[in-house]
């Protein structure tokens, strides 16, 4: 029987960024995922760093995530693109009350944040439509190759001993004397003391098999790549409704759209269609960058983010026998994983952690009722727009 010190569940870019870092405290780690490493939410990203300033909450985790970014290629010792060149906010006229509530939020977290007009706008980005009246601009944050990332997470965790096990779903877990011993799998079982619960959608179900808790739902959205364009811009931008970014080849990468509310199963892989909701992203681009309004486009994809009630990450020990530990990311986890990775190392081998998490556990939702995503309207069939 194979044995670990810890069994991470899920190998997305949050577990694989959860097992390097637990590899490289010494622990001995084994990483499962029911597919495929990063083939869900984690390798269809768009791959920004998020800096959350709508949730200050979270905005400390952001910090560290930027700061451990701006090392990670030395750190891992394999390549991200992580391309630290900030992020633009730019506002329509029909967005741009909105973007001044927004400015007000972003001033309470200790990232410099500028609110611009449309002139000093596209003097940031010369190719920006003549409509854009004003925005938000900061140096901070950046993007990265979501891929790639989650390969260099995954090597470099290699590197260091984690062994990863794909195909290789986690049926149910074993416990003994109110503490957690193992893990089944339709290979065999994994003798372990510890589990980081890293299943995203499927997290709850994990959670259920020790009689835990946790409060999450399922969201398909899309996103799409054009064929490579003469460069652009460098930093992270978002306006009239979708996020774009150039990438290193020159590939305008973009998502937006409605979510749409699915229900996902333990074993299998969630469907996650493309619709005709794409063409819509697309005009949305070119209506913001209008230069790129005849761009080849070259393949949009469908992918299944977890979503927590208050929209903001969980990173916590779950109630129950003990040994489980869990991190919900609430669709924007790709650009905090190497922070969410170190926290929840730290929480898993000394109880705590050097990142301040204290205010993102599981009991800010002690009164939620249980059928909340009923009460939402964030049940199956729905969308939010
Ligand atoms: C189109 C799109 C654009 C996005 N853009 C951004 C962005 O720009 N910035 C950003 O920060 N975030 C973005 N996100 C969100 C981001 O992708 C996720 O927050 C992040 O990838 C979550 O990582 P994860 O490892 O927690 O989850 P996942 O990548 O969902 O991984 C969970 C893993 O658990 C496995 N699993 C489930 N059940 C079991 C089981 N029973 N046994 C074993 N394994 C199991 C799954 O197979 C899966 O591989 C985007 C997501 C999408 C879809």
């Amino acid at each position: 029987m194979e044995t670990a010190d810890v069994a991470v569940v899920g190998a997305g870019v949050v577990g694989l960024s959860t097992a390097y870092w637990l590899a490289k405290a010494g622990a001995k780690v084994v990483v499962l995922d029911k597919g495929k490493a990063a083939w869900e939410a984690s390798g269809r990203a768009s791959g920004y760093l998020s800096l959350r300033g709508e949730t200050p909450i979270e905005a400390r985790v952001a910090a560290e995530a930027e700061r451990i970014w701006n090392t990670l290629d030395d750190e891992l010792g394999y390549v991200t693109e992580w391309c630290p060149k900030g992020r633009l906010w730019a506002a329509f006229p029909y967005e741009w009350e909105d973007m001044q509530a927004t400015y007000a939020a972003f001033c309470k977290t200790d990232f410099p944040f500028r609110l611009i007009d449309g002139k000093e706008a596209r003097e940031l980005l010369p190719y920006l439509s003549e409509t854009v009246v004003g925005g938000i601009h900061t140096t901070h944050g950046g993007h990265a190759n979501p891929q790639r990332t989650a390969q260099a997470f995954a090597w470099a965790g290699r590197d260091r001993g984690v062994v990863i096990m794909e195909n290789s779903p986690v049926l149910s877990i074993t416990t003994s004397g109110g503490a957690i011993t193992g893990l089944k799998t339709p290979g065999g079982e994994i003798s372990t003391p510890r589990i980081v619960n890293c299943a995203g959608p499927q997290a709850g179900m994990i959670a259920e098999m020790i009689g835990g808790y946790v409060p999450v739902a399922a969201a398909r959205l899309e996103a799409m790549v054009s064929a490579p364009l003469p460069p652009m811009f460098t930093f992270a931008m978002i306006g009239n409704g979708v996020s774009v970014r150039q990438t290193h080849r020159g590939n305008l990468h973009f998502n937006g759209g409605p979510h749409e509310w699915i229900d996902v199963d333990l074993t299998s892989e969630p469907e996650k269609p493309t619709t005709p909701i794409i063409r819509n992203a697309a005009r949305r681009v070119a209506e913001l960058l209008p230069s790129a309004a005849n761009a080849p486009l070259l393949r949009c994809w469908g992918g299944v983010i977890d979503l927590t009630p208050d929209h903001s990450i969980v990173l916590d020990k779950v109630d129950g026998p003990e040994g489980m530990f869990v991190a919900l990311t609430s669709g924007h986890g790709f650009g905090l994983s190497p922070a969410i990775g170190k926290a929840m190392a730290e929480l898993t081998l000394t109880g705590e952690s050097s990142i301040p998490i204290k205010e993102l556990g599981l009991s800010r939702f002690a009164k939620l009722p249980r059928d909340w995503r009923k009460q939402f309207r964030w049940d199956a069939g729905n969308c939010n727009t």
